[in-house]
């Protein structure tokens, strides 16, 4: 089929700008603060959630406060626009997409209002992530224990919104059982307080008559339809005056009205606040990791296993116990857990303060596996280390398994049904044969102790017909719902109803209950002022209409500047075998399969340990997030942001504060790489417009610095004079509040002959040899560092070659022509460099570098410039300075004399650095120098990043990420020596704290002790 233009490959979007979106834009800006987002890209960012449906909605609106939202809604109820309440948007079953105005509560509505540790309760605004509220209430020794897998993300007011459910829930609670109260914006502009329902007045108390009216007339109902299990989750909460869930809804047998939002996915009322219920934080936690030969026992002893009062009960399968086996990080801490091959593990784990109890627990975990004839099959673990470190991967499940590259996803949809204990095991086979006979199948995890597990089978939503994604869904609902019938379940267990669920409804509770859900949303919101069609009267789940990835979606045709053809491949879902590279059938070569690897999870919503994303973390802008951009890329792709769109304003300025720090291809679950796809889309854009000055300055560097460096002291005049700087600034957009860096006449060449180098031929003929790649930055600026590395090889006894072309010449990666989009020139580069290297590589010589983002660009982007394996050869043995140093010292081949090391050594990892997991190269590095205190600084990137912190439009949002935590830190070690190995991130450190950090190899040399001194 031949491929579509990008208007052809547009396809409608609900909710088209009419008069009616432009007056709401229009009153919005006028009356709030909030910022008011209606153009296609930012509607499209707000189209998706992390389920499988794309709605545009009418427009997005960011409120800074709570009048903003108050002067939003009476806007909405005017105009008659409806309204949905967004927090992550980590919910996977469509409950925030919607043909409505968007408002985002997690940018700004994010306060503790008030903690009272005494009584064990915090009020909270929803837009607050409940990883922060924790961290804020460790001091008082208390946590809000619905410990959602995406704490890191997930708002309360989404949890609520949800009902959601953490791991520990058997221990907990579902949100609904953590709820005290809450403050509720009504569809008829009111604010109400709901809380205990003796306590209510006015509006609220005849709301608690009215659905105690609609409970007691369907008394009889409840009874026969209301699934009794914890984890029950869809329709409304209408048991809370005739409780059937296991667990109380409440300590003393009130009846609490808050209880009837929770749950309500936003179309009750909008919550400003929320008052929650807190637990003291266990002092100790053991774990018994019980391994089973079979899949079916380890689903069958679960209900055993809950009666020794675990605090956690969850399930790892063999296909994720694989799956995190092949990932570098994961593979130790998996590995630690296992007996053998087992078929499942359950990580059962018992809480509490007396941990001699818990011991005992443990013990008695190990002799009931004993009675159920699984002798030795429990693995300890009592340290805090390791128990931590298998949660992690445990958390990480669901994106260990969407890293499937291809058009086939694991597809959620029926992956939280829940069925009591007993009947857990006889559901898992039937429904493992349900996916058999539907040619697909699925990975089992999470919560056992609930019999809520996670499972998506494999499908193909964009192939219509019997074999197609939306048929066989349709087909696996209906015969997983008859399941969970029969064993008396709950259809929605833990991530509510959505747009995948809301038709189930009626299904599971009858069409009496189901339309008593009709009354109390007609009596709370007559208009449908909020998230309309959601639990009562929703889509069908498989309208195809509501698809992010309907049938026949197509992507425009590019000719991608990179190698993207690892993406272009499809999948078999029994096997989950892929085809061979470029086979896909993609019309961008592979480009938009990689950019659809983001499955809009959120995950790089993060502001804790790792990289991703800097550019969200000082902005808490979709737009600027990872998965933002992913988004912009996917709507320019599709054709959905009009023609040319691809190097059209929306894709740049989406990537405009993108630092290309590949923390997205570390810390993205499914490897999404932005910093090598802002590469591809700056490729295109040269292709259509050509190079700026600003870029043919900053490419062409390497080529003009032999010349500059004999002009140094002209040309730092530029440092001195502010009218330089500022013409500077007019003429080429670089920051006059910058020093760019000091040209030197004295550069590494010039002094290479002093440094005792050896030629080629005594590289190849010496017994220790290594090749030292010289890189534009250090050559030329920073020779010290060069300098300072040739004499720490040679003191441990290296011939050292420095790498240079057949007459002489400096070699460069291609990195800044790479930048500024001239793929052609930086291939070139690459490719002249990659010879020259050849007979050296092909001796089995290290290619040494200095500068992170030069040499792992060795590692890196030159695989993808179409050079061969001669490129491949040289990527593979690139090493850092550390790397090489602490594989050598590993191998006991490097030992030079040391000095002691006499101050601490904070150190600071360029984003490659960390990208690439080397941090630990440069510790182990700096750990060979006697009584060295070696600490990482816990930090995302430097905010430098190459140019980036030069651009004058770029100067304050790259000083807010180094003073996210980078400065701050090497502020406070007044007495400690500064290490970073990255350029930029030294000239920030130095911009920014007056500090000088040195290079490892600085440090090292320094250490050096003379032999007989
Ligand atoms: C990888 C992964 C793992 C997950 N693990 C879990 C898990 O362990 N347990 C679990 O329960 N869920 C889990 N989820 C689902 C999801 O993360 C949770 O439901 C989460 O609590 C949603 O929070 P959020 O901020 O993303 O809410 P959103 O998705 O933004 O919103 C959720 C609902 O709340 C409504 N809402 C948001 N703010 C308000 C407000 N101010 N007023 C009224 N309504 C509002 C929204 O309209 C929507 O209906 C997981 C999802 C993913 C992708
Ligand atoms: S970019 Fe990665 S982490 Fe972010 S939402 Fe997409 S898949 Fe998740
Ligand atoms: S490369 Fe860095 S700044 Fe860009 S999207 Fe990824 S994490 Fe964010």
């Amino acid at each position: 089929m031949d491929s579509p233009t990008a208007s052809e490959a547009h396809r409608p979007s609900a909710a088209p700008v009419n008069d009616t979106s432009r007056a709401l834009a229009d009153r919005l800006r006028r009356h709030t603060r909030g910022e008011v987002l209606f153009d296609t890209a930012s509607r499209g960012r707000f189209a998706t959630d992390a389920s499988i449906y794309q709605v545009m909605p009418v427009g997005v609106f960011v409120p800074t406060d709570d009048a903003d939202v108050q002067a939003a809604l009476d806007i909405a109820r005017e105009l008659r626009v409806p309204v949905l309440p967004r927090g992550a948007a980590s919910s996977q079953c469509g409950q925030t997409v919607g043909a409505c105005l968007v408002v985002d509560c997690s940018k700004h509505l994010r306060r503790v209002l008030e903690v009272d540790p005494a009584n064990r309760v915090a009020t909270v605004q929803p837009g607050l992530v409940l990883d922060h509220l924790n961290a804020q209430l460790k001091v008082h020794g208390l946590w809000h224990p619905v410990d959602v897998s995406t704490s890191a993300q997930a708002t309360l007011g989404g949890m609520a919104g949800n009902n959601s459910c953490g791991s520990r829930s058997i221990a907990y609670g579902n949100m609904v059982h953590n709820v005290l109260g809450a403050d509720v914006w009504l569809a008829d502009g009111t604010t109400q307080r709901f809380e205990t329902v003796d306590r209510l007045t006015g509006r609220a108390a005849g709301i608690a008559r009215f659905v105690r009216a609609l409970a007691d007339t369907h008394g009889a109902e409840i009874d026969a339809h209301w699934p009794r299990v914890l984890r029950r989750v869809g329709g409304y909460n209408l048991d809370i005056f005739r409780p059937r869930s296991e667990r109380p809804y409440t300590d003393d047998g009130s009846v609490n009205l808050a209880h009837l939002f929770v749950g309500a996915e936003g179309t009750l009322g909008f919550t400003r606040s929320l008052t929650l219920k807190l637990a003291p934080l266990p002092r100790a936690r053991v774990l018994g990791v019980v391994n089973f030969e079979s899949f079916h026992t380890a689903m069958d002893s679960a209900q055993h296993i809950v009666t020794l009062g675990p605090s956690a009960v969850e399930l790892v399968d063999r296909t994720m116990i694989e799956l995190a086996r092949a990932n570098p990080a994961f593979r130790p801490v998996i590995e630690a857990a296992l007996i053998g091959a087992p078929q499942a593990i359950l990580l059962v784990e018992f809480s509490g303060d007396d941990r001699a109890a818990l011991l005992r627990q443990l013990r008695a975990l190990v002799e009931l596996m004993g009675d159920l004839k699984l002798p030795d099959s429990v693995v300890p673990m009592t340290d805090e280390a390791p128990q931590k470190a298998l949660w992690e991967v445990r958390k990480a499940g669901l994106n260990i398994m969407m890293s499937l590259k291809g058009d086939g996803k694991p597809v959620s949809f029926i992956e939280d049904c829940a069925v009591p204990l007993q009947h857990l095991a006889e559901y898992t086979d039937a429904l493992t044969d349900v996916f058999r006979r539907h040619g697909t199948r699925g990975t089992w995890y999470a919560h056992a102790s609930v019999g809520t597990l996670h499972v998506r089978p494999i499908l193909d939503m964009r192939q219509g017909g019997p074999n197609g994604g939306a048929h066989k869904m349709r087909a696996i609902a209906d015969e997983a719902s008859a399941l969970v019938r029969r064993f008396k379940g709950a259809y929605s267990g833990e991530h509510g109803d959505g747009l995948c669920r809301g038709e189930w409804v009626a299904w599971q509770f009858g069409p009496r209950i189901n339309q008593a859900f009709r009354a109390i949303k007609r009596e709370l919101d007559p208009d449908n002022l909020f998230c309309p069609n959601r639990i009562v009267d929703p889509p069908r789940m498989d309208d195809p209409s509501l698809f992010r990835y309907p049938t026949g979606y197509q992507t425009i045709t590019i000719r991608p500047a990179l190698d993207w053809s690892a993406w272009n491949v499809q999948n078999d879902p029994l096997t989950e075998t892929t085809t061979a590279p470029g086979s896909g059938g993609d019309a961008s070569g592979g480009f938009a399969k990689a950019v659809e690897m983001c499955n809009n999870n959120g995950h790089c919503r993060k502001f804790d340990a790792g990289t991703m994303c800097p550019s969200y973390r000082i902005t808490r802008d979709e737009q600027h997030l990872t998965r933002g951009r992913a988004n912009t890329l996917r709507l320019a792709l599709s054709g959905q942001l009009g023609d040319d769109a691809l190097t059209g304003d929306a894709v740049r300025d989406a990537l405009d504060l993108c630092v290309s720090c590949k923390g997205c291809r570390r810390d993205c679950p499914t490897g999404v790489d932005m910093a090598r796809m802002k590469l591809e889309v700056q490729a295109q854009r040269h292709a259509r417009f050509g190079a700026t000055l600003k870029d043919r300055l900053i490419a062409g560097l390497p080529d003009y610095a032999p010349w500059a460096a004999r002009f140094a002291g002209l040309l730092n005049l530029r440092n001195r004079s502010m009218r330089l700087a500022r013409l500077g600034e007019r003429l080429l957009g670089l920051s006059a509040r910058r020093k760019l860096p000091a040209w030197r006449r004295e550069t590494f060449w010039n002094q290479a002959g002093a440094l005792g180098l050896v030629d080629r031929a005594a590289a190849l003929a010496a017994p220790k040899a290594v090749v030292l790649w010289v890189d534009t930055f250090n050559g030329n600026f920073e020779p010290d560092n060069a300098v300072a590395a040739v004499r720490v090889l040679r003191a441990a006894g290296y011939a050292v070659h420095l790498a240079q072309g057949a007459r002489g010449e400096r070699l460069c990666c291609g990195r800044t022509y790479l930048s500024t989009g001239q793929v052609d020139a930086a291939r070139d580069k690459a490719r002249a460099l990659v010879e020259a290297l050849q007979p050296l590589v092909a001796r089995g010589i290290a290619i040494v570098g200095l500068e992170p983002s030069c040499l792992l660009t060795l590692r890196d982007e030159i695989r993808g410039l179409g050079l061969g394996p001669p490129a491949d050869t040289v990527a593979d043995q690139a090493l850092l300075f550390d790397e090489f140093v602490q594989r050598e010292a590993r191998a006991g081949r490097f030992a030079p004399l040391w000095r002691s090391a006499s101050r601490p050594l904070l150190v600071h990892g360029h984003c490659h650095q960390k990208a690439f997991g080397l941090m630990g190269s440069v510790v182990d590095t700096l750990r060979l120098i006697p009584g060295a205190q070696v600490e990482l600084i816990e930090s995302s990137c430097c905010g430098m990043a190459g140019s980036f912190g030069y651009e004058a439009a770029h100067h304050d949002a790259s000083m807010q990420m180094a003073e996210l935590s980078l400065l701050p830190a090497v502020r406070a070690a007044a007495g400690a020596t500064i290490v970073a190995d990255g350029t930029s991130c030294r000239h920030q450190i130095a911009d920014g704290t007056g500090r000088a950090a040195l290079h490892v190899a600085r440090v090292l040399a320094d250490h050096l002790r003379e032999p007989g001194a």
